[in-house]
């Protein structure tokens, strides 16, 4: 397999949308609902983490030996569905999308994804889906710095780390927001923090502080700026 071939040439015809962010940014909801309202896939890299992430854990891997992840990185087959509506994951053949939000995959998911042979091969599997038919918003951490850097739209979202704790929180279904909160900045230190691909704002990436803002005025300052490239004045 291809561990990571110029984006320039991997990327298909089609419209991509780049969005970047913290954990709890407002990626997710933003993403599916940009690309809802624009008919275009979607594909969320964090669950492929999280996957492979969940994989390891399962085959007794030990996630805090960069080597042992390495070692295992090629090995499970990963599936994700594009539809924004119905997003999937599966990992050798297993539905993984509950179980890759559980606390042990959370706990685990930024030490495995500091290891380079898991970027490349995600990084690789990521290009092959945008690869293919229709345009499509990709969500992540390195999507408009490393994925697809030719990206003709890139979004850096971000918002305070009490209203990314509570938004959060309330999507686990009422987690504790202080525990929250904690678990969010030290995925955030990680992911900022590591050699390759780290979290960062990409060249010619639009920010957006989502804290004022309501879900749909997020999404249509990103609809407006797709619609601005697709349609130059
Ligand atoms: O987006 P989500 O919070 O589900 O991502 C889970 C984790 O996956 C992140 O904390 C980060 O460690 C990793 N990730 C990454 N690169 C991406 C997407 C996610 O390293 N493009």
């Amino acid at each position: 397999m291809p561990s990571s071939a110029p984006a320039s040439e991997s990327l298909g015809t089609g419209l991509v949308v780049a969005i970047d962010g913290p954990s709890g940014s407002g990626k997710s909801s933003t993403s599916r609902g940009v690309a809802a309202r624009l008919g275009l896939r979607y594909l969320d890299t964090g669950a492929m983490y999280r996957g492979i992430t969940w994989w390891m854990l399962r085959e007794g891997v030990d996630v805090h030996d960069p080597e042992a992840v390495a070692a295992r990185a090629g090995d499970p087959a990963i599936v994700s569905g594009t539809d924004p509506l119905a997003p999937t994951i599966t990992v050798e053949g297993v539905d993984v999308a509950e179980a890759i939000r559980g606390e042990d995959v959370t706990g685990s998911v930024s030490p495995v994804s500091a290891v380079p042979e898991v970027r490349a091969r995600l990084v690789a599997l990521q290009r092959e889906a945008i690869a293919a038919d229709g345009g499509i918003v990709v969500e992540g951490r390195d999507i408009g710095s490393v994925v697809a850097p030719d990206a003709p739209v890139k979004v850096f979202l971000t918002a305070d780390a009490a209203a990314r704790a509570v938004r959060r929180a309330a999507e686990e279904g009422g987690s504790d927001v202080s525990a929250t909160e904690a678990s969010l900045l030290a995925r955030d230190k990680i992911d900022s923090g590591r050699t390759v691909s780290p979290l960062v704002r990409a060249d010619g990436a639009v920010h957006i502080d989502t804290t004022p803002h309501t879900l749909d005025e997020v999404i249509d300052l990103v609809v407006a700026l797709v619609e601005a490239v697709e349609a130059p004045a």
